[in-house]
């Protein structure tokens, strides 16, 4: 009985369509967006309300608005949100570098350039200036490839997936690749080696242990119907003490003596040697070439630090024979893509440069006393406009670099630690996450930790801002809140 008069009152107090629209909130969005999906967005919304007051345990109705006029800036929000793009920027304080949730490489501002001009005119793409005929789309960046790695040949596709489907397809399809068990990974749950092997058309052997594999279980494996060795970087996990890989050398020297082409799997594929920046040894392509791989396969996105593509390094007739392949046309490179990536590898040029030119290889090299520096900085900046109830601590701690690179390696960082008295970290996220822009950060035990090495100095001041507001709204909720259902109480006759 006393439930249903507390939903009674709760649905009476929901504005109309046409008072919500008057309302002075709404009088400013109407003018950006059409008012049949104005109208057809706000209905939702109040559905939405009407549901969740029918159906939510008396428990959690405590939240909800109470009058007409509180429901307006709650709806308006609702509908905002609705009308506004899908796909928008967030500040990425996760600390994680290469967060492939959170659209893993940033470009340089030099590949931003070039992305632009490419975008808004007509250009050279496949077209020979020279010769006046039809050109390749390749020769923009194969070029650079070869004279940055020393690879014969080159050529990109879409993604490092579809470098290694095309690569099996074109080397290996109706023949066995052979590859340790220690080695068929899984990334991010779409991509499993096995699967993409198996729609290459190419027959998987696998051979060894998960944890030890040796050159004898290669060479036994080798039959008439070898097609292929491959070495997957085992980029997202490590197999740790007593184990065994057979190095690429020696695959290579294997597949000589056989006649066999060898293919690596870089993953993320890096071009500079990171142990100059004290970091751990990454294998960089250029290796990976001079043990003498036939084919080398990496992601754009990842250490390189370009836009999503899959570059493909190696002996000139196999990269002929992929770029002839019917499926090269199905997974091309578009344009932007091949415009941000000759940017960002013209940047390799100069590998001190590029540190400091490539977001993803600043914020990889970014010492512990810079982020210390720059996390009180912050702390002193969000003292100053968030409510004295917002507990705010710098502490250490460790960042990971993610997106399948460098899976073991922890960088030292410094963090804002962030807790709103008396109240769950688990609201202070998901009203970060619901800010305009969202925060993304990582709760660790009853705190929400806020990793600045992924946050750009120009973002700060707008992380303060949006910090302290989002303290402030929970504060008011929760005050009206308090007294669970005195108000829903009061309101009836
Ligand atoms: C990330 C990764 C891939 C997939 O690359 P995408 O560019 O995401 O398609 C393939 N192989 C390895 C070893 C990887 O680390």
């Amino acid at each position: 009985m006393e439930i249903d008069r507390a939903r009674k009152s709760l649905l009476q107090s929901l504005p109309s369509v046409e008072e919500t629209l008057q309302s002075a909130p709404f009088q400013e969005i109407d003018a950006f967006v059409p008012r049949a999906e104005l109208v057809s967005a706000l209905r939702a919304s109040l559905e939405e309300a009407r549901n969740k007051i029918l159906v939510s345990p008396l428990s959690q109705l405590g939240p909800l608005p109470r009058s007409k006029k509180d429901w307006i800036p709650h709806l308006h929000q609702e509908v905002k949100r609705k009308v506004s793009p899908s796909l928008i920027p967030l500040i990425n304080a996760t600390g994680v570098i290469i967060h492939t949730n959170l659209g893993r490489s940033l470009l340089a501002q030099e590949a931003l350039e070039a992305l632009q001009r490419i975008a808004s005119h007509y250009s050279n793409l496949e077209f020979h200036l020279e010769e006046g005929k039809r050109g390749s789309r390749y020769v923009h960046v194969e070029d650079l490839l070869c004279r940055l790695t020393g690879a014969e040949a080159a050529t990109v596709v879409n993604n490092n997936a579809g470098a290694v489907l095309l690569a099996l397809n074109t080397l290996a399809r109706g023949g066995e690749v052979i590859v340790s068990r220690g080695e068929l990974v899984e990334i991010g749950g779409s991509f499993r080696m096995p699967d993409v092997m198996a729609q290459s058309g190419a027959r998987l052997v696998e051979v060894g242990t998960t944890n030890k594999t040796h050159p004898r279980d290669y060479e036994e494996a080798i039959g008439p119907d070898t097609a292929l060795l491959l070495k997957v970087h085992t980029s997202n996990f490590r197999i740790l003490g007593f184990t065994q890989s057979v190095p690429l050398g020696q695959l290579v020297e294997l597949g000589r003596r056989h006649g066999i082409p060898v293919m690596e799997d870089l993953g993320s594929g890096c071009l500079v040697d990171l142990r100059m920046w004290g970091l751990e040894a990454e294998p960089t392509v250029q290796e990976s070439l001079r043990a003498g791989a036939d084919v080398v396969t990496f992601s754009g996105d990842k250490l390189l630090g370009g836009p999503q593509a899959g570059l493909i390094l190696g002996r000139r007739r196999f990269i002929e024979g992929i770029r002839q392949n019917p499926l090269n046309r199905a997974l091309r490179i578009d344009k932007l893509t091949l415009a941000a990536l000759e940017a960002t590898l013209r940047l390799y040029w100069d590998p001190f440069r590029v540190i400091r030119r490539i977001p993803t290889l600043r914020m990889l090299t970014t010492g512990p006393e810079e982020l210390r520096r720059r996390a009180l900085r912050a702390a002193r900046g969000l003292r100053k406009k968030a409510p004295t109830s917002l507990i705010i601590r710098v502490l250490e701690d460790r960042s990971k670099v993610g997106g399948g690179a460098l899976p073991l390696l922890e960088l030292p960082t410094w963090v804002l630690s962030l807790r709103l008295e008396e109240m769950e970290v688990s609201r202070l996220d998901r009203e970060l996450r619901s800010s305009s822009p969202p925060v993304i950060g990582r709760i660790h035990k009853d705190e929400l930790r806020l990793d600045l090495r992924t946050v750009s100095q120009r973002e700060t001041p707008l992380l303060i801002q949006t910090v302290a507001s989002a303290c402030r709204r929970l504060l008011d909720s929760s005050s009206q809140a308090d007294p669970p259902s005195s108000e829903a109480e009061g309101g009836r006759p």
